[in-house]
């Protein structure tokens, strides 16, 4: 039995898609299109228009016009933050179909982009909404030693930075998109937002949302295409004020030497290879389905996985061998199948890649305790997979991995493992597990990470600020913090001459 499709999702798919330009769907002017494939079968799922140099031009100038002269810059915020808020609700209303889409182009179970990624992107919308009307400056009290005896009035003014670039990845689509177009927009800025290429369908369909929720022409272009062109043609145009980027360090690194051209405004998310720690006082009914949770959610395709499991090495056996029997129990299959626990990965390029860790980790002397293989012989699924006695130089140790591939080693002390869990070039994410609080917050100011959870892993609201520390990015997306990467500050000081 699998979820049947929506007669909208089922036209969406089988007509080819364009790019988003201007308000206008247009063809890429090369005329090139490309197949994205469904990573249950291998098998094409649609053909979209491929963005390249020329498209890019082309948004750029549509994002420039919006910005200048459109009526996004002239209206009230409080007319910006209603659309924002209607984007939300139409991404509630269409929730199904969104998530039909998103399971089919990322393969994740429905089941659980209905229930997670599609509320969290209405939410995000709704919750930036709210930012528009409360955009504040400051005003300033000036001692300017100079100028004895003068009188100044200063303030400082928050302005939208201009045109963005944002290049997103496949894991999560849909919310990615919200997380980068909700703060971009609330502050009044015009955006070309590059989905990645293995999943361009739900951001072309939030287009058509953004539309109907009355976002002017021009403000958000949707451009599908590959990262090392229509990408990379956006990262170094001098008409882009500032590129977002979220996906591995490796492009972030490049992402930042193009947007060296202009000095445009760069904030990253980037990799992470994220300790998820485990004290000898848990409840392992707590413990032992959150470190499986912080590991297998997504298929391991999270950027802040919980890929490095550390457990005090009293509880070491007991609390590996349950995360292993999760592992093994876990439902593989086609994402529209309501029994399905866990779908393929999103690609053969990740299938290749996981595979490959796994091989380097036997190759080097790990033991694999739960998984290890493919599963089945078609499609791109990989076993959710527990690996002991490994040594911290193993790639598989220090690499993101970025499938359902958890590293387990034992520690002793809370020094120790301080010390262990900071042993990574990433700072993304962290997780704790402990009845004792002051272990745990001892523990979580010593870690170097953007974000620490406590008793509980991949936990993400609006609200909470998510970013890295170290190789794991610049900046933060969500919270009131993001909206500093979407906006100058003017300082403006005047004279008062009475
Ligand atoms: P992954 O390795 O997980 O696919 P990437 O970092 O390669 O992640 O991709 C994330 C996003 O970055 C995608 O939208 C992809 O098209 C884009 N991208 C890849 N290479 C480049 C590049 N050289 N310049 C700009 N964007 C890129």
């Amino acid at each position: 039995m699998t979820v049947t499709l929506e007669k909208s999702v089922q036209d969406f798919i089988s007509t080819p898609r364009q790019l988003f330009i201007g308000g206008q769907w247009v063809d890429a002017a090369s005329g090139r299109t490309f197949a994205t494939p469904n990573p249950a079968t291998g098998e094409t799922l649609a053909h979209i228009a491929e963005a390249d140099r020329e498209d890019v031009d082309r948004a750029v100038r549509a994002a420039r016009a919006a910005f200048e002269e459109g009526p996004w810059s002239r209206m009230t915020a409080s007319e910006r933050g209603r659309i924002i808020w209607r984007i939300g609700d139409l991404i509630e209303q269409y929730g199904d179909e969104l998530a039909q889409l998103e399971s089919l182009d990322n393969g994740k179970p429905y089941a659980v982009a209905r229930a997670a990624d599609i509320p969290l992107a209405a939410e995000l919308f709704r919750y930036m909404a709210g930012w528009a009307t409360k955009i504040e400056g400051n005003t300033i009290s000036l001692s300017v030693p100079y100028m004895p005896g003068s009188e100044f009035h200063a303030y400082t003014l928050r302005e939208p930075i201009g045109v963005v670039a944002q290049i997103i990845p496949w894991n999560f689509p849909l919310l990615m998109a919200a997380w980068k177009l909700g703060p971009a927009l609330t502050t009044g800025n015009t955006v070309i937002l590059k989905p990645a290429e293995q999943t361009p369908l739900s951001a072309l369909r939030l287009a058509e949302i953004m539309a109907e929720a009355g976002l002017p022409e021009g403000v958000v272009n949707v451009l599908p295409g590959y990262g090392e062109t229509a990408g990379a043609a956006l990262a170094a145009h001098d008409g882009v004020d500032k590129v977002a980027f979220t996906g591995s360090t490796e492009v972030g690194k490049l992402i930042v030497q193009a947007a060296a051209g202009n000095l445009k405004k760069v904030s990253l998310e980037l990799g992470g290879k994220s300790p998820n720690v485990v004290f000898d006082d848990v409840d392992p009914a707590l413990a032992i389905p959150g470190a499986a949770n912080a590991i297998f959610f997504n298929h391991g395709q999270c950027c802040v996985a919980g890929s490095r499991l550390f457990v005090h090495e009293s509880r070491f056996d007991e609390v590996v061998s349950g995360v292993a029997d999760i592992a093994r129990g876990i439902k593989l299959g086609s994402g529209l199948d309501p029994d399905t626990q866990m779908g393929p990965l999103v690609s053969d390029e990740q299938f290749r890649r996981v595979t490959g860790y796994l091989e380097s980790g036997r190759a080097e002397g790990a033991r694999t305790v739960a998984g290890g293989q493919r599963h089945g012989d078609k499609g791109y699924f990989v076993q959710p997979t527990v690996i002991t006695d490994t040594t911290s130089d193993m790639a598989i140790v220090r690499e993101e991995i970025f499938g359902p591939v958890v590293v387990a080693s034992p520690f002793s002390s809370l020094d120790e493992i301080a010390a262990q869990a900071n042993d990574t070039a990433y700072g993304l994410g962290a997780g704790i597990w402990t009845r004792d609080v002051n272990k745990a917050h001892a523990l979580a100011k010593r870690l170097r990470a953007g974000t620490v959870w406590i008793n509980c892993y991949n936990v993400f609201d609006a609200a909470l600020p998510f970013g890295g520390y170290k190789q794991s990015g610049w900046g933060r997306e969500m919270g009131h913090e993001v909206l500093e990467a979407y906006t100058e500050v003017k300082a403006v000081c005047t004279q008062l001459h009475p």
